[in-house]
């Protein structure tokens, strides 16, 4: 059984002040689990103030999406080396609003995940299905190709290191949860995936996070799947009280239902 892991992805949201407030406050509301690992990815122009504001705590920074190149005329973009040195350890990386809105290619994607690994990054790739997609019965082909071409050129050795968020784009800020069915077919897919590619202790290693409309009534049923290690969470990681009963139900039920499995 791997070690859940909670993220919280911000997205647009939070200034520096609330940034503080934010992390002061899940700090103080996580302070006594021990057994979950908690990353929380603030927006680029707080990443320095959470960073500051985690000095002292278990719980790590991550950013929400990273520029594949070290440096150079690239304006607007965001470097490997500029989120290392603000102190980040997590980066999300091939979000579905980057590839809807922004137009991210798996390419691209890939170029990135490439850089993650380079700069000792823990990356979490996300891949998922739109509504249509699903409908038409291509879910498992999208989710495949968006798998195979981030993970082309991966050593086997560094695969360990990356997490695989499976966020349905149906799911994501719309309120409709994946049942934990639903999601537990698709995680137990990508973890077979993973077995083809890399074998079993490699594919057993890696953690597959869900993510979309998670809540803190929903995680627990989420996690009581076996091939669920943790969320990737939107809007309820905004607020203090959710993100911390989330990762407090995922814990309970991790505790309670898998280790007496
Ligand atoms: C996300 O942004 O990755 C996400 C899952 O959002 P939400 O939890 O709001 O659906």
């Amino acid at each position: 059984m791997n070690r859940p892991l909670i993220v919280g992805n911000w997205k647009m949201y939070k200034n520096i002040p609330e940034t503080v407030s934010l992390i002061n406050s899940i700090k103080a509301g996580v302070h006594a689990v021990t057994n979950v690992d908690i990353v929380v990815c603030p927006p680029f122009t707080t990443l320095a103030a959470a960073s500051e504001a985690l000095n002292d705590s278990k719980i790590d920074l991550g950013a929400q999406d990273m520029y594949h190149e070290t440096e150079g005329a690239y304006t607007g973009e965001v470097s490997p080396l500029m989120l290392k040195d603000v102190g980040c350890r997590y980066v999300i990386l091939g979000h579905s609003e980057r590839r809807t809105i922004f137009k991210e290619t798996d390419e691209l994607v890939e170029k990135k995940l490439l850089a993650a690994m380079k700069y000792s990054f823990i990356p979490i790739l996300c891949i998922g299905e739109t509504l249509e997609e699903r409908e038409a019965r291509q879910a498992f082909e999208v989710v495949k190709r968006q798998f195979d071409k981030a993970l082309l050129h991966i050593d086997p050795s560094e695969m360990e290191r990356i997490v695989i968020a499976y966020e349905p784009i149906w799911a994501i800020g719309t309120g409709r949860t994946a049942t934990p069915e639903q999601a537990e077919q698709m995680h137990s897919y990508i973890r077979r995936l993973l077995n083809e590619k890399h074998g079993e202790e490699i594919a057993q290693k890696v953690k597959i996070l869900y993510g979309g409309s998670v809540k803190p009534d929903n995680i627990a049923q989420l996690m009581e799947r076996p091939n669920l290690d943790g969320a990737l969470v939107g809007g309820a990681s905004l607020k203090a009280e959710s993100f911390i009963q989330i990762v407090k139900n995922s814990v309970a039920l991790e505790t309670q239902e898998k280790q007496s499995s």
